[in-house]
């Protein structure tokens, strides 16, 4: 048995983002339309607008509703949350297209070297991300990374399901035509990538480029550490 394909989360793994909260950009987009609220104002808000989307199944509908939909009434419950009397209206104009235009995203150093090397040894390479294939798209071309370069690139709303749900890695590699013991699955999320991938029987790895890396998970600190993993490399964790 040989690793046949490697699957990609994009997010902190491929693709480094140039803000550190979604808080941050939210902020500034609202700022664009003439609202100041504090970033500690708009934790608040996040927190309380989550709270509200689990209990009235909002996130529970990411993928299986229309993007712009989603993020609708995403926009919308934060404002709320922020005390924004014309929420909904203001939700309108707040499109997932202007949030792109307020972030940048760029591929960390050695990525393109590790999937072309990947791919000329003959191994498929997929990314399965926890947003919706558009955007996946936008942040790709930001990052100026083709889409071709993936055999498989697989959204929330691709199949309806969101990691760390096992279906949508099987999903995956049943359109690869690959076997899940032949399969890697790297992420930098040990819930959602990691523990996913290893509840659908794939190799899981998770990818953590900070100093201490605490975890007790297969762990490695940069994806060239791929190029000379050996399957027998997955036998020593479980
Ligand atoms: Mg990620």
């Amino acid at each position: 048995m040989t690793i046949k394909a490697v699957l990609f989360d994009m997010g902190n793994t491929l693709v480094k983002y140039d803000y550190g909260l979604p808080e941050e950009v939210f902020r500034k987009v609202l700022f664009s339309l003439g609202i100041s609220r504090s970033l500690d104002d708009m934790k608040k808000a996040f927190v309380n607008a989550e709270k509200e989307a689990e209990d009235n199944k909002l996130l529970e509908s990411m993928g299986k509703i229309k993007r712009a939909e989603f993020w609708h009434q995403w926009d919308s419950l934060v404002m709320k949350h922020l005390e924004i009397a014309e929420h909904e209206e203001l939700a309108k104009s707040f499109t997932h297209s202007k949030w792109m235009e307020f972030v940048d995203s760029r591929l960390y150093p050695e990525v393109k070297e590790v999937l072309l090397e990947l791919k000329r040894r003959g191994l498929k390479v997929g990314l399965i991300s926890n947003g919706y294939e558009e955007e996946i798209i936008l942040v790709l071309k930001k990052a100026n990374l083709e889409r071709t370069t993936f055999d498989i690139i697989v959204g929330v709303d691709t199949i309806k399901k969101v990691k760390p749900n096992p279906d949508i890695f099987r999903y995956a590699i049943s359109k690869l035509d690959v076997k899940p013991e032949e399969t890697i699955f790297v992420g930098d999320n040990s819930e959602v990538d990691y523990k996913g991938a290893e509840n659908s029987g794939i190799h899981a790895l998770l990818i953590d480029r900070t100093e201490k890396q605490q975890s007790d998970l297969r762990t490695i600190k940069n994806l060239k550490e791929l190029l000379s993993l050996k399957l027998t490399d997955f036998f020593h964790k479980s």
